[in-house]
């Protein structure tokens, strides 16, 4: 089986600061790195990283190549990486001293995918493979309703939150994965309770508190592992990316949860993104 990821590829700039600024002030960052990122590339990346087989589908401009070799490079398949005549996407990140981040995104060539590429990659998809979409890209529910006909399962981090592209997607979902403040605005959206919306499994996380899981069989609740964060950008996507690949391989969701939850707890202990996100075998090494 195989996991087709439609999502963002950024270039990520992280500056360290004392704290999140807020409007008005000019804060001086205490150093600054520049990782590969979005949203769509650490998921695929993680996905990749806990042994999935990942297609990624997205775009980059002229100044992206770096970002396309180092994904072939963490073993992601990115022949249906579309070069466009838009930059490459960026996100500024300010991550303060607790490990809490404040980002600016610029969408650049994710917003530029071109839909033949999609067409194309949907075409070398198989029955029971798996969809993955989240927010930073264009062409969503193109890609939740082309993946359905196509018999593929289809996923989606509703990330970050738009009421609008929410709902145009929420009727193709097989599952949903939202963290807390996104679970919030969906209720705001809808008034109704995500696990209510009709799709059958709905994963809400909660940071250090861990997990909600909505399925057909009722709730349950997962515990974080215990960890003290230096960075929390990119636990989401780390979750998520695992909890796709052990759906992809097969295992019952809980297992994929509890696997995921490692993953990302980790993850919180890193500073960076795609680049750093654990594989199997830091896993196994892992004695929180
Ligand atoms: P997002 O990064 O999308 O906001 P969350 O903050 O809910 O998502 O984190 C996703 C998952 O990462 C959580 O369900 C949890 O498993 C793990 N995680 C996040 N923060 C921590 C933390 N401080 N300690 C342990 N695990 C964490």
């Amino acid at each position: 089986m195989a996991i087709w990821n439609l999502g963002s590829i950024n270039a990520d700039f992280v500056y360290a600061v004392p704290h999140i600024p807020t409007g008005g002030e000019t804060l001086r960052s205490t150093g600054r790195e520049i990782y590969l990122g979005g949203k769509g590339t650490n998921m695929s990346v993680a996905a990749a990283r806990a042994a999935a087989t990942v297609h990624h589908i997205g775009a980059v401009g002229d100044d992206g190549e770096w970002a396309v070799d180092r994904l072939m490079e963490y073993g992601v398949d990115t022949r249906f990486i579309a070069r466009v005549e838009e930059d490459t996407a960026q996100a500024v990140i300010a991550v303060d001293s607790h490990g809490e981040n404040m980002i600016i995104l610029f969408p650049g060539a994710n917003d530029a995918i071109p839909q033949s590429i999609l067409q194309e990659a949907m075409a070398e998809a198989q029955t029971g493979d798996w969809l993955l979409i989240q927010n930073e890209t264009n062409l969503q529910r193109t890609a939740a309703t082309l993946g359905r006909k196509m018999g593929l399962r289809v996923a989606y981090a509703a990330a970050p939150f738009d009421a609008d592209r929410v709902q145009a997607v929420l009727p193709h979902l097989d599952l949903l994965f939202l963290n807390r403040v996104e679970a919030d605005q969906l209720r705001a959206a809808t008034g109704k309770e995500p696990q209510d919306l009709g799709v059958r499994d709905v994963i809400v996380t909660l940071g250090a508190d861990g997990a909600d899981w909505f399925g057909p069989q009722g709730h349950r609740h997962f515990d974080a592992v215990p960890v003290t964060p230096v960075d929390t950008t990119g636990a989401g996507d780390t979750f998520t990316g695992y909890v796709m690949a052990g759906l992809d391989r097969g295992q019952p969701i809980a297992q994929a949860i509890k696997l995921a939850m490692r993953a990302a707890a980790l993850m919180v202990t890193r500073h960076g993104t795609a680049d750093v996100i654990p594989d199997l075998k830091d896993l196994e090494d892992f004695r929180p």
